[in-house]
């Protein structure tokens, strides 16, 4: 029977309440909007000792200023600016700042998330410097070599002291390449922590809606911002013709990068039949996704998030490391004329697929990830 439960209902409880400064002298090296996300909820664990260092990476205020709004208070948040650069000039002065906050501030071990080239100039710092390094969100593979994260999450996960990984899957792939089991902890994601923080209650999630005019089941929400789908005119106009095409209203938060290239292109009137939106601050983003009868995206944050709304996801990319969704919540097709038949798949009843899904598990965990990954903190670097 369909609900409009508030989904929080229907989550599973976290394991007790927050451990502050279970491991002091932790630096956390980050420098997008998605790191700041599923870091928030690991800074609430660890404890306000946690020093953070931003690189701006992601110096576009409207990917950052919502997110760091809602971020936890930290011993010391330092801001570099690191900005718009090519890949390998924004990772050399990535290194650099790092290494310099790290010569001042050692603290006892550093900790990165995930495979932007933030976290791998946090990787490539620490190591300099002889500090230990957790990896959190190891073992993801997507075994495609034309991804430059690709290449971020291997090198990160050989550097790591520490492998934290999401899932079983994730801990096999460490295991295939002979990292040492001693090293991995499956932990879950802490997606899972920062969706249950940041997502608005029923009545609220109502009351966005509203705001934009939109209906609970009878919209699609769109968010397309990956290099290899945006950077390309040609694919960026498929992708835009096959979301126009839907036969629902599509809510199209605009990426920064995708909004450069729909201007630069001349696509700006193929925005014309979606419901373009401002990058929106995390809970009403999620308010907007739990609701959407289908979310279509290349964000693989938003896969991970998609199973924990208990929402279908048609991700549009040639490969995902993010496989454990494949069959249930998510479905990959490449950008192209599959979008509008893989969306129309989901369509036919959105109620009965709401019932459905709601049942599956989030492959991704049980909301503990923040409690285990401090857990294998405390064993691996005991306090002195
Ligand atoms: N997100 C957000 N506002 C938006 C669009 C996305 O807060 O307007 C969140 C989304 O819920 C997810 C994260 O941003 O947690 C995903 O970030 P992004 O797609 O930039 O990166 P990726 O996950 O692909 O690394």
């Amino acid at each position: 029977m369909s609900t409009t439960a508030d989904v929080r209902e229907v989550l599973p409880g976290s394991l007790g309440p927050p451990r502050p400064a279970v491991v002091s002298g932790v630096t956390l090296v980050c420098g997008t909007r998605p790191e700041l996300i599923k870091l928030a909820p690991l800074i609430r664990h660890l404890g306000d000792e946690c020093a953070v260092v931003y690189t701006g990476q992601h110096y576009d205020r409207s990917l950052y200023s919502p997110i760091r709004a809602d971020f936890p208070p930290t011993k010391r948040f330092h801001e570099l600016g690191v900005g718009a650069a090519s890949r390998g000039v924004q990772l050399g002065r990535a290194v650099s700042a790092v290494d310099e906050i790290l010569a001042a501030h050692p603290g006892r071990v550093v900790l990165v998330q995930g495979d932007t080239t933030s976290a791998l100039a946090g990787a490539l710092a620490a190591n300099a410097h002889g500090l230990p390094l957790v990896h959190v969100e190891a073992g993801l593979r997507s075994h495609d070599r034309a991804m430059p994260e690709e290449h971020n999450r291997i090198l990160i996960d050989h550097l790591a002291d520490l492998c934290c990984a999401p899932t079983e899957l994730n801990r096999r792939n460490l295991l295939a390449e002979t990292i040492p089991a001693e090293r991995i902890a499956v932990t879950g994601n802490t997606v899972v922590e920062a969706l249950r923080t940041a997502l608005p209650r029923a009545r609220e999630r109502t009351a966005v809606l509203a705001g934009h005019r939109l209906v609970r089941d009878t919209y699609v929400l769109a968010t397309v911002h990956r290099p290899e789908n945006v950077d390309d005119p040609v694919l960026l106009a498929v992708i835009l013709r096959e979301l126009a095409a839907l036969p629902l209203p599509v809510v199209f938060p605009l990426h920064p990068r995708t909004a450069k290239s729909v201007d630069r292109f001349g696509l700006t009137r193929l925005l014309e039949p979606l419901v373009v939106l401002e990058p929106q601050a995390y809970p009403a983003f999620l308010a907007l996704a739990a609701e959407a009868a289908v979310i279509v995206s290349d964000s693989g944050g938003i896969q991970e998030e998609a199973s924990v709304l208990k929402r279908p996801v048609v991700v549009v990319r040639r490969s995902t490391e993010r496989p454990e969704i494949a069959g249930t919540f998510g479905v990959l097709v490449p950008p192209g004329p599959r979008i509008g038949s893989a969306v129309a798949a989901w369509l036919d009843d959105v109620a009965a697929h709401r019932d459905r899904l709601r049942h599956i598990p989030s492959p991704y965990g049980d909301g503990a990830a923040c409690h285990r990954i401090a857990e294998a903190l405390e064993v691996m670097f005991p306090l002195g």
